[in-house]
């Protein structure tokens, strides 16, 4: 097994990536930029190393400082968590070239997936339905608006490059084509580096369904079922959950199917979640995540399985120890995803933490890096604290999560705790009646 891994990460997910390589009995380096000396992540790992000041291009973006930090403290891999470098195949090859193990899948396939008008391309090919859309990117206006007026109005402008329900555009007639694509087209170089954009069909209320998939080198692919990830806003998750409510059993069947096709049709190895909108019995690829995500908890807490433990082993070049057969689901799980924003406008908040109590009890896991007097700084996601329940059914975990959310407490900074409560109370949300146009309903 590995001897030591870097974790080229902060917040939360640095804290689950060390405590997963502690029950494997392997050290840990955190590195952190100047004002983060004192984050939990830093203080939980065996070595630490400052890899600059805090705006993230020159510390947990600075590829050239985080080799340094994995050369210097002897590391044999590194996790890269989500976000920041996690699905940056330059970082993936830059490691490999060092001899460092990049904990993830293949660079072939983070540059392929991370592509969405060619990761669309290859699962059409692989027969995993897609929407109707540009097969390409879109090299014009013209050519634009000749696909957008072929497939039919509402469209969706997507960058290839894209991520965090960034640089979308949604056009319902040809007037306002040319301003849209023109300013899909800037948000999307400036945002992603990478100006190229495509078109696909837009769908008015889709549920946004996932399915977590996990693949050795040798051939052996699983499905750990699938999450519902439809509570969004600006087309980013705030609650995720697992098993999917209300679906339609077949339709569950076949995009786990689905899922597993696609990942076979490039051979595909390590842990990867494929995306789908689903309306009614249909069900369309969106995209590939190739890395662990946010919500991989729901799924952990339904399967019993620890994703990052398997996936470090999956790294280290391990069998698949698990069978399809032998992943079992059990209740139901939940994760509310509490940012220091303005509950209302969802403006960032950021500023000290000064009371904070954790909630617990059965069914209750909370995965956060706060601490008391611990700084949110503006340069940062403003993800604080991801609340997770599990329940034996839907009911008991909204009813767990209504009484952990209770017991939090957060001062200092503006959260979005009120938000989830009234979600919670919803009636729309306690029928499972929901899609991602939900939020816009919300009263
Ligand atoms: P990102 O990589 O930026 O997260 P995704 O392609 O995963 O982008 O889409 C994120 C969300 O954007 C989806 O869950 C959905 O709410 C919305 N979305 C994306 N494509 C479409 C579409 N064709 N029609 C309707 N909504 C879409």
């Amino acid at each position: 097994m590995f001897y030591k891994i870097l974790i080229a990460n902060r917040g939360e997910i640095a804290l689950r990536i060390i405590r997963a390589c502690k029950e494997l009995g392997i050290r840990t380096v955190a590195i952190h930029s100047t004002s983060d000396r004192d984050a939990l992540h830093v203080r939980l790992a065996d070595e630490r190393v400052c890899i600059g000041p805090d705006e993230p291009d020159r510390s947990y973006l600075n590829i050239s400082a985080i080799l340094t930090a994995a050369e210097i403290t002897d590391a044999d891999a590194i996790h890269p968590g989500y976000g920041f470098l996690a699905e940056n195949p330059d970082f993936a090859e830059a490691c490999e070239n060092c001899g460092i193990t990049f904990i993830g899948p293949r660079v072939e396939h983070i540059r392929l997936m991370g592509n969405k008008v060619e990761a669309r391309a290859i699962a059409e090919k692989a027969g995993v339905p897609v929407l109707p859309g540009s097969p390409t990117g879109l090299k014009d206006e013209r050519e634009a608006l000749e696909i957008a007026k072929e497939i039919g109005f509402p469209v969706i402008l997507k960058a290839a490059g894209g991520g965090g329900g960034r640089g979308m555009k949604i056009i319902h007639s040809p007037t306002s084509f040319q301003n849209a694509f023109h300013a899909a087209k800037t948000e999307a170089s400036i945002a992603f580096r990478n100006g190229e954009i495509y078109i696909e069909k837009y769908c008015e209320r889709p549920r946004h369904i996932e399915v977590q998939l996990m693949a050795d080198r040798y051939g052996h692919i699983i499905h750990l079922g699938e999450r519902e990830c439809s509570i969004q806003r600006r087309h980013q998750k705030l609650i995720e959950e697992a098993p999917a409510p209300r679906l339609d059993e077949r339709v569950r069947k076949d995009i786990r199917e689905a899922a597993l096709t696609l990942a076979k049709h490039i051979g595909y190895t390590n842990l990867g979640t494929v995306e789908f909108l689903v309306e009614g019995r249909d069900f369309y690829f969106i995209e590939m995540n190739t890395r662990i995500q946010v919500e991989h908890p729901v799924t952990e807490m339904i399967t019993g399985i620890d994703i990052v433990k398997e996936q470090i082993r999956l790294s280290y070049g391990e069998k698949l120890r698990l069978r399809q057969r032998d992943v079992e689901f059990r209740g139901h799980s939940i994760e509310c995803r509490i940012t220091a924003e303005d509950p209302e406008r969802f403006t960032p908040s950021p500023g000290v933490v000064r009371e904070l109590h954790i909630p617990g009890g059965l069914g209750v896991r909370v995965d956060s890096a706060l601490r008391n007097g611990c700084i949110i700084s503006p340069h940062y996601d403003p993800l604080i604290a991801k609340v997770i329940t599990h329940g034996s059914d839907r009911e008991e975990a909204i009813s767990r999560m209504l009484r952990a959310l209770e017991e939090l407490v957060i001062t200092g900074v503006s959260t979005t705790i009120p938000l989830y409560q009234k979600i919670l109370r919803d009636h729309d949300f306690v029928e499972g009646d929901i899609d991602v146009e939900y939020i816009g309903r919300l009263r």
